[in-house]
């Protein structure tokens, strides 16, 4: 490497184009390379390199260069965060790229100093959320993310890992800082009067239920207990529809920087969260109700096709490659099943009623700008979060999932 990445420090583009032309052969020593930051996210610098001269940018060769800064970038330097974040994303995408390669960016070059990965530049893709949001349909996707669910949850569990060489993964994917972040934004601040919650005006009466509804917090925290103490699987710990680059073809998860060890469930239910408040915010971006009637039937449908092709993966991996012998005892695959769903369900409502009611909302909700409109979806996602949260425990078929949703649009 060279000299300017001694010590940590941001990166300037000048710089993120010398990473990028010194570290791979993707570009020609004489190469005139071009660079800029279009990193949207709440917390890092994303930087794009590629050719200064080419007709078309999806053809030629380009990188990126992501690197973490001391500071979560959506606040500012008052919100001091770990780089080690980055050594977890770099980790995180390798084990999963072994698994899953084709679903995931290619990992080209990770600098430990400068917290910076060098990977495959997906801007072929779309960002889910947005494709979402425009009223798309990704045929391909539930059988994509079920295949990236099933294995990389199933291999890194106790069922699909050596039990000794899982405990040092598990090590490895210590994150406490970034838990942190989950544990106070999704399990405690969204039913408290917290300075971090983001409430809309029209709101707050039904926040002020929120904060008053005992049944609701005796679940939250079972589901926080769990998201705490349950090193049930290296979980990708961020996967929402902005972490998800799509097309027709191809899907590719990205930013894996919460990766930790915990319930399976709250991977699953990050998805069907995302695809409900999608399906919400379509009060608005569909403006005819037969138009929205076909778009959220698609995305239940994909929710139910996500759950049964997991469902079916993860347990012909474990017939195929389980490690040992007691968790072929019958009747144990069923139940480990049903506790996953379980958790879904509950992790899927917490997560909608967060992204409504905390610090960071969503563009499928939060962008929409008829105001009544907007009411209408915020209701429906909180209603039906708080639905869904209540009844996670009692909850046998991801059938019983539906009727509760068929209720709330
Ligand atoms: P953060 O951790 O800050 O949320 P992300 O990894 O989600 O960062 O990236 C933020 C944005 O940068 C993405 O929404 C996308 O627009 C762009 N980006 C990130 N990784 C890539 C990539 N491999 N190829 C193309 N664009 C990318
Ligand atoms: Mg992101
Ligand atoms: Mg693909
Ligand atoms: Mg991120």
């Amino acid at each position: 490497m060279t000299e300017n990445t001694s010590a940590y420090h941001p990166l300037t583009v000048e710089e993120a184009i010398d990473v990028a032309r010194s570290v791979t052969n993707v570009f020609y020593p004489t190469d005139d390379l071009i660079c800029d930051e279009i990193g949207d996210g709440n917390l890092n610098l994303v930087f794009r390199v590629r050719l200064a001269h080419s007709e078309s940018a999806s053809h030629t060769p380009s990188l990126i260069v992501k690197q973490a800064l001391p500071y979560a970038k959506v606040v500012g330097e008052s919100w001091p965060l770990t780089l080690e974040r980055a050594r977890i994303e770099s980790d995180a995408l390798l084990f999963q790229g072994k698994l899953v390669p084709q679903l995931v960016p290619h990992v080209h070059y990770y600098d430990e100093t400068m917290a910076m990965t060098v990977m495959e530049d997906l801007s072929d893709h779309v960002i889910m959320r947005k494709g979402l949001i425009e009223g798309n349909r990704y045929p391909l996707f539930a059988d994509h993310i079920s295949e990236f669910l099933a294995h990389t949850l199933f291999f890194s569990s106790d069922l699909g890992m050596n039990q000794q060489e899982k405990k040092l993964h598990v090590q490895r994917f210590i994150n406490p800082e970034l838990c942190k972040i989950t544990e106070d934004l999704i399990f405690d601040d969204p039913y408290t009067n917290s300075p971090n919650n983001n409430i809309d005006e029209q709101l707050l009466a039904d926040h002020a239920k929120l904060c008053s509804d005992h049944k609701l917090h005796l679940e939250v925290a079972l589901l926080r207990q769990k998201f705490l103490t349950s090193a049930q699987a290296l979980l990708h710990g961020d996967l929402h529809t902005g972490s998800i680059f799509i097309t027709p073809q191809s899907t590719k998860v990205i930013d894996p920087e919460f990766a930790y060890y915990g319930p399976i469930g709250f991977d699953i239910g990050a998805i069907f969260a995302n695809l409900l408040l999608n399906a919400a915010g379509h009060e608005h971006w569909s403006h005819e109700e037969q138009l929205r009637e076909v778009h959220r039937n698609y995305l239940l449908s994909t929710i139910r096709e996500i759950w049964n092709r997991f469902d079916e993966k993860f347990r012909s991996l474990w017939d195929e490659h389980g490690v040992d012998r007691i968790s072929r005892t019958k009747g144990y695959q069923d139940l480990y099943m049903e506790q996953i769903l379980q958790d879904t369900i509950g992790y899927t409502g917490s997560k909608m009623i967060r992204r409504i009611v905390g610090l960071a909302h969503v563009a499928d909700v939060g962008s929409i700008p008829d105001q009544a409109a907007k009411l209408r979806a915020q209701r429906i996602a909180l209603q039906l979060g708080t639905a869904l949260v209540k009844s996670n425990r009692r909850i046998r078929s991801i059938e019983e999932m539906f009727t509760i949703c068929e209720h709330a649009y």
